[in-house]
């Protein structure tokens, strides 16, 4: 079918209104304001009524997941006075490092360096992004919700904007009384600020070749949201366990924080290139739960909210080439994560704000080819992102080595500044991890209903919502693949690093089905990433659909 799109023009498109995105947004607008005031200003074209955003969530804020300590120093740069209005909800008062067995947990004597979060806050990072929002709406931006960003519109050897999904289409893609095309929408710089494994990202780094040495590798996070009894947890303490029940020959951890009013936000990160392919990192978050540090924290305690997101942990090394003619990536669509800290917030702002800075350059002078854009490059590698990158360059790739490996080489790089035995130390992508062992299935995991829960009462935590009646949004290209080579070789992992319960092999009469729950997807992109035959492509859905994790 052919649409007639309605087409829009604006000099700056931003696609995602995370912290990256929208802070792009913010700074850009105010340097067109300061510009306008200043004695030399006037006279240019440019004008914030003419910087789009786009969010694919029903709200802004509504996908925002993050365990989350935020390091506030490029908060502070953007906002000076944040602290009399952001959402934060307790400064750091105490850090810890725990060790866990299956029965017992020992404290670090000292907490180590990457573990220390004193001048950090434990915030709500939805929280945090919807206020972020209220600043870039007042400044005068045009922030649209509820509209994803489909396909990339190529042209020159970059591109020149997106178009937007199209809306009312039945699940065979038909036409309904609703539908509406998506639209055209143009622009002189378009800044992709996806978050992880970004649908467009994903395509310009593959069209383009931007890869770096190393391919972009990544980690699940599971999280929950708990209120607990009171005298549990003390608002501001902070504790990272390693340990039981990841097993050592994996790279993963787990996060307590504690909120205010006996709240305490609970999570377990796991590398997404383990060699087992019935490994569930939901199952694996549940048992981590059972512990008994967990559940005197836990016991008599609800359940409030449940999420799932991706991790990028490949650093500096898998920084793809964030600069084409037209375009930039930011955020954690280019890697700005620090894997060792699990810190990413301070790093997506930072280079939101270097993207507007670069691109308040290239506007001025009407030149936005890549040559121009290269700038922001230059801008990151001469700002705190590639210091604390650098130092941690090889950090994630160390764990390939299994647990005890990768505490043997971080420890060498901690002293060499990040270089350790070797450097660049390389990575396979993590779907080759997997081992063909031939895997009968097995049980799945149930949950007691109180401390510990099913996928299925977890995902209805997340508030999870999608039109049912739309195409799916999860591509898989060959299912003859899963009915046949993936059954045999690897047992469908798709069934088990799934943390919402979308895919469901089933037998029926005449054969193999994969049945694709796809409603009850929480976009954490994990199968794009982690299906072994690389055939799975997570697309925008319906703008609107998905999570909302209101207070994550
Ligand atoms: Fe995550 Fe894919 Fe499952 Fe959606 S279908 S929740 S993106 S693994």
């Amino acid at each position: 079918m052919t649409a007639q799109r309605e087409q829009l023009e604006a000099d700056v498109l931003i696609v995602g209104a995370g912290p990256a995105g929208l802070a792009c947004a913010l700074h850009l607008a105010n340097l067109i304001k300061k510009h306008d005031e200043s004695a030399t200003g006037g006279g240019h074209p440019l004008s914030a009524e003419n910087i789009y955003v786009l969010e694919k969530g029903r709200e802004v804020g509504a996908h925002q997941l993050s365990g989350a300590i935020m390091n506030p120093k490029a908060l502070a740069e953007l906002v000076p006075d944040f602290e009399k209005t952001a959402p934060l909800d307790t400064p750091v008062t105490d850090d810890a490092a725990l060790f866990f067995t299956k029965g017992s947990s020992f404290r670090f004597p000292v907490t180590p360096p990457p573990f220390k979060n004193k001048g950090n806050y434990v915030i709500s990072l939805n929280r945090l992004v919807k206020w972020l929002g209220g600043l870039v709406e007042k400044s005068g931006v045009n922030l649209f919700t509820q509209f994803g960003g489909a396909q990339l519109i190529y042209e020159r050897e970059g591109i020149a904007g997106v178009i937007t999904e199209d809306k009312g289409l039945d699940k065979n893609g038909k036409p309904k009384d609703n539908y509406t095309p998506g639209y055209e929408l143009r622009a002189k710089v378009t800044v992709l600020a996806e978050g992880p494994r970004g649908s467009l990202t994903k395509q310009l780094v593959q069209k383009k070749k931007l890869d770096n040495i190393n391919p972009q590798i990544y980690s699940i996070g599971v999280k929950e949201l708990w209120d607990v009894q009171p005298g549990r947890i003390q608002p501001g303490y902070v504790a990272h366990t390693l340990g039981w029940p990841v097993p050592t020959n994996m790279y993963g951890g787990g996060w307590i924080y504690g909120l205010n009013n006996n709240r305490v936000s609970i999570g377990l990160v796991i590398g997404l290139e383990y060699s087992d392919p019935q490994f569930d990192p939901h199952e694996a978050f549940q048992i981590w739960k059972t512990h008994p540090f967990l559940k005197n924290i836990l016991e008599g305690g609800k359940l409030v909210r449940y999420g799932a997101k991706t991790i990028p942990a490949g650093g500096w090394y898998s920084m793809p080439r964030p600069y084409v003619d037209g375009g930039l990536i930011i955020g954690d669509s280019a890697s700005f994560l620090d894997s060792q800290r699990l810190k990413g917030i301070h790093m997506a702002i930072k280079s939101g704000m270097l993207a507007a800075e670069t691109i308040f350059e290239a506007l001025k002078t009407g030149d936005t080819s890549a040559a121009k854009l290269s700038v922001f490059q230059k801008k990151v590698e001469d700002s705190y992102i590639r210091k604390e990158l650098w130092q941690v360059r090889n950090f994630h790739q160390s764990f390939q080595y299994g647990l005890l490996g990768g505490l043997f080489h971080t420890g060498l790089q901690f002293v060499t500044g990040g270089r350790g035995l070797v450097d660049p130390m390389r990575v396979r992508p993590g779907h080759e991890h997997y081992h063909k062992d031939g895997h009968p299935p097995r049980e799945r995991f149930k949950g007691d209903g109180k401390l510990t829960f099913d996928r299925l009462t977890d995902v209805y935590h997340s508030g999870t919502r999608h039109e049912e009646d739309q195409p799916c949004h999860l591509i898989v290209h060959d299912l003859n693949i899963c009915a046949n080579r993936c059954t045999v070789e690897y047992g469908n992992p798709c069934q088990y690093f799934c943390p919402a319960a979308v895919y469901e092999p089933v037998q029926e009469k005449d054969g193999f089905k994969l049945k694709i729950n796809a409603a009850n997807c929480v976009h954490c992109k994990t199968c794009d990433i982690a299906d072994p035959y690389q055939i799975i492509d997570w697309v925008v859905p319906e703008g609107g659909g998905g999570p909302n994790y209101e207070g994550m």
